[in-house]
């Protein structure tokens, strides 16, 4: 899921909290954003600096999204069946897209609705029944460093299966490879297999909303482990840093702290 924007400026990340001080929570976001620049990294999870400007509008509108289905499936969690939770979604996604500062464009709020709503109408997910809805998983790992991560939604499929479904709203799918390779359902494959000990087998899937689909692959078992030890490698690297040395690239255009940071090229600093 695209990285959620956050109005409150606490950090660019949901799962830690305001003040700084606190033992560091580790997530697949925050080792990305090591990888890709250890001082923006800094900024973030170790500074936990407010951001400076919003994430690109394409970012927060994932958001949004999530924020409509979110709600629906809250619903649904409570009993409510799917097909009668159209309005609530539709009024989570009004009021998200005013928190997320999104622009006032009527034709891109009605393509939203129309998302949303399919999401709803059409069911390609097929709930069975349902463990969590932006379900909260951590993890210390056994070694010494915390782990967490919200999953959009947690099913059970069956008596030794549970399935994490992640909505994207990207115009293309994956592969049902891809998905066995991504780390971030990785690691909520090996949260869940530590959470529910019911369960030995992890599906995962990706469901499109703006393509009325969904895609599935089983978690490999050994690749969950290599994602799992790459993790806690970069966690590793990223608290015994104290230099935290810039990586000026590709990354500085949609950094939210370009304009405080000296080693940003001018292209990546709001015009003033
Ligand atoms: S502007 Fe570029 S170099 Fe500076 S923190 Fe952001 S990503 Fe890193």
């Amino acid at each position: 899921m695209p990285a959620k924007s956050n109005k409150s400026g606490s950090s660019g990340d949901p799962i830690l909290g305001a003040s700084s001080g606190k033992k560091r929570r580790h997530s697949v976001s925050s080792c990305n954003e090591y990888e890709r620049c250890p001082r923006r990294y800094e900024y973030g999870y170790v500074m936990r600096l407010p951001q400076d400007r919003l994430v690109p509008a394409a970012w927060r509108y994932g958001s949004v999204v999530h924020a409509a289905l979110e709600a629906a499936y809250k619903k649904v969690l409570r009993g409510m069946p799917l097909a009668q939770t159209k309005s609530v979604a539709l009024d989570a996604l009004s009021a998200a897209w005013v928190s997320e500062d999104m622009p006032d464009d009527a034709e891109w709020i009605s393509r939203a609705e129309q998302v949303v709503a399919d999401a709803i109408e059409k069911d390609p997910i097929g709930v069975a029944e349902i463990l969590g809805v932006e379900q909260y998983f951590k993890s210390s790992m056994n070694a010494g460093l915390e782990f967490g991560g919200f999953a959009d939604l947690v099913l059970r499929l069956d008596e030794r299966t549970v399935e994490i479904v992640d909505h994207k709203v990207t115009s293309h799918a994956s592969t049902p490879e891809d998905l066995q390779m991504n780390a971030q359902l990785n690691l909520y494959g090996f949260f869940a297999l530590e959470k529910y000990s019911w369960a030995d087998r992890v599906v995962v899937t990706h469901h499109y909303p703006p393509l009325r689909s969904t895609v599935s692959a089983e978690l490999l078992p050994e690749k969950m482990n290599e994602v799992v030890a790459s993790l806690v490698g970069l966690a590793r690297q990223a608290e015994a840093d104290t230099e935290f040395v810039p990586c000026p690239g590709e990354y500085c255009s949609s950094c939210p702290w370009a304009d405080r940071c000296d080693a940003a090229p001018e292209s990546a600093r709001s015009a003033k």
